[in-house]
């Protein structure tokens, strides 16, 4: 049987990591999103209402390049019978030994890097996507 993998164990690949990051989707309407709130004597305080946040916040998860590399320590290649009553596909999945190689995050091929460029690549074309759905659904831009 013949199995291609894009990578071989033991090389070193970047990959994304996840980030949660809080969006502001909606000022305060008590201080309109300066968080600050000016008093009739002079002086500022901190808005009652947010208590300085500015407004309401969201949450996504957008990806960035793991500053370092891992190395390859599994590799597991899942092939399907040709048959065209079965739909799945056949998917080459990794696991390193920063994320965990016995039990850990298993990662698809297509979302391993040999260079933390291309890596970089990925993440800005996926983040491009989430943050155009996000602002979608937030009726925002
Ligand atoms: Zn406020």
């Amino acid at each position: 049987m013949d199995i291609n993998t894009k990578f071989n164990l033991g090389d070193h690949v970047y990959y994304a990591e996840s980030n949660y990051e809080g969006i502001l989707t909606k000022y305060c309407d008590l201080c309109g999103g300066s968080g600050k709130l000016s008093l009739v004597v002079g002086g500022e305080v901190q808005c009652t209402e947010c208590r300085g946040s500015k407004g309401v916040f969201k949450g996504v998860y957008l990806r960035k390049p793991h500053l370092n590399p891992s190395k390859i320590g599994r590799i597991q290649a899942t092939k399907y019978d040709d048959n065209p009553r079965i739909s799945y596909k056949d998917e080459i999945s990794y696991m390193l030994y920063a994320t965990g190689v016995g039990s850990g995050t298993l990662h698809k091929e297509d979302e391993l890097f040999a260079t933390k460029d291309e890596c970089q690549k990925y993440c800005d074309s996926f983040n491009e996507t989430v943050i155009k759905d996000f602002n979608k659904e937030n009726n925002l831009e």
